[in-house]
């Protein structure tokens, strides 16, 4: 069995944190292949190593001095080191960075150092061998990933390395130019080495035992999502449910891997499995419910449009040309309503408007802002009647008025919408439809 496990920066952000690391890895000898953050925060107001290397390099590269920040960050990883009780010294890399800030190497470079210093102190913690990023993760002379030649390379490399640390977020130009993927995306590392490995499990290690079927900010004490499908997890954390990076799933997908997400904080709990697909359903008929604020409704009247061929076309095409995307697209015999973020309306609604006038010459144009979309999202929805009408009714008995329904042919979610203000209740109303309390 092999396990690839990635531990993310706060349970790296301190020397305590390693040892939970150190004791959680020890503990299962197929954890063989550990892909590290950067250290994160270790309180609420503290700041994580890279951010202070994103504002160093910011400082270095507009010519000003950025030797106290370099010497905060130095403290952090000393503090580790030291906590750690390790002889090591990481005195010549400081050196090296300083030089390479001197040259202008980039803030990808700058920020990626987090990672690759964290992923020395755990590999001689570890007694693993280090392997730089830079070396196996492999971009392409643009910029862009390069998804089969890592795996190649990666799998080569690995092939004969029995343990090993390969810091996360980062790799390499051909030419050796360092780019980091978005931010979080030391989990896309660690997908991409359990694939290469063809890992039994990828676990993705972090500060809370899965994902919940609720934001418990909403909903009090929601319960604990124990399997989740890649297509339910892509609907609830577009819609918010942010644990894991979202381009994480692709590459494990690809040779049906399963991702645990476990909570380093409290290692006895099994947290959450990703998979492909699975017979187990889950006992509440839905996986999780999500949803966002902060939505506009453009709906477009026009007698007979449902013969007039292209019509939706020309609407969308405005939509583009003012580089809006539109989320959602209900519509009747003589209506269609085009849902889009309000922060991304805003500034351009008149022309908006005024371009709509033109290519489709509606009867009217009505706008409604400050709305909110809720995703109910549940592979267990499928071929089970009355859902749709249960939410409806708990949300008319809650005087909570639908603005949008929406659900997609594969039964996998319903979308609603309602204004922001009912936000929250309709979360927690629907969550009581299917969460009986206990
Ligand atoms: N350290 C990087 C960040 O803060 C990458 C990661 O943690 O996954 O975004």
């Amino acid at each position: 069995m092999v396990k690839v496990v990635k531990f993310g920066g706060s349970s790296l952000a301190s020397a305590d944190q390693f040892k939970k690391v150190g004791n959680i890895i020890h503990s299962d000898e197929s954890r063989r292949y550990v892909v590290p953050s950067a250290p994160g925060k270790r309180f609420d107001q503290d700041t994580k190593v890279t951010d202070m290397l994103y504002k160093c390099y910011a400082e270095a590269s507009e010519g000003r001095s950025y030797d106290k920040q370099l010497k905060a960050i130095k403290e952090r990883y000393n503090e580790i080191i030291k906590g750690l009780g390790l002889k090591l010294s990481l005195e010549e890399e400081f050196a090296d960075i300083k030089k390479q800030f001197g040259v202008k190497a980039g803030q990808d470079y700058a920020a990626s150092r987090g990672e690759y210093l964290n992923g020395i102190i755990m590999a001689s913690y570890l007694g693993f061998e280090f392997i730089d990023a830079a070396s196996v993760i492999c971009f392409d002379k643009n910029g862009e990933f390069d998804p089969e030649k890592t795996n190649k390379v990666l799998g080569d490399r690995l092939a004969d390395t029995k343990n090993a640390v390969i810091p996360g977020f980062y790799g390499a130009k051909p030419n050796g130019e360092v780019v980091t993927f978005s931010r979080g995306g030391s989990d896309v590392t660690g997908s991409i080495v359990a694939r290469a490995l063809k890992a039994d499990v990828y676990e993705n290690w972090t500060d809370v035992s899965g994902f919940l079927a609720a934001d418990p900010r909403i909903v009090e004490n929601p319960k604990p999502i124990t399997i989740i499908t890649y297509k339910e997890l892509r609907e609830l954390s577009y819609m918010g449910a942010s644990v894991l990076h979202e381009s994480a799933i692709f590459p494990v997908r690809k040779e049906g891997i399963p991702i645990n997400i476990r909570n380093t904080n409290a290692p006895e709990d099994k947290g959450t499995m990703i998979v492909e697909t699975t017979c187990n359903k889950p006992d509440c008929i839905i996986t999780g419910i999500a949803g966002k604020k902060g939505f506009v409704s453009i709906s477009i009247d026009k007698d007979m449009m449902n013969s007039e061929i292209g019509f939706g076309r020309k609407v969308l095409q405005v939509f583009e040309d003012n580089g809006i995307s539109f989320e959602h697209m209900p519509s009747g015999i003589d209506t269609m309503t085009v849902f889009v973020h309000q922060d991304e309306f805003v500034e351009k609604e008149q022309k908006v408007l005024a371009q709509l006038h033109r290519a489709v010459h509606p009867d009217s144009v009505e706008l409604e802002a400050d709305l909110a979309l809720i995703a109910v999202v549940g592979r267990g929805m499928k071929n089970n009647s009355g859902i749709a009408g249960n939410i409806f009714s708990a949300l008319a008995k809650a005087k909570i008025n639908i603005k949008m329904i929406d659900q997609g042919s594969s039964e996998l979610n319903i979308i609603i919408g309602v204004r922001n203000r009912y936000f929250e209740d309709a979360i927690k109303t629907i969550y009581g439809v299917f969460v009986p309390e206990q």
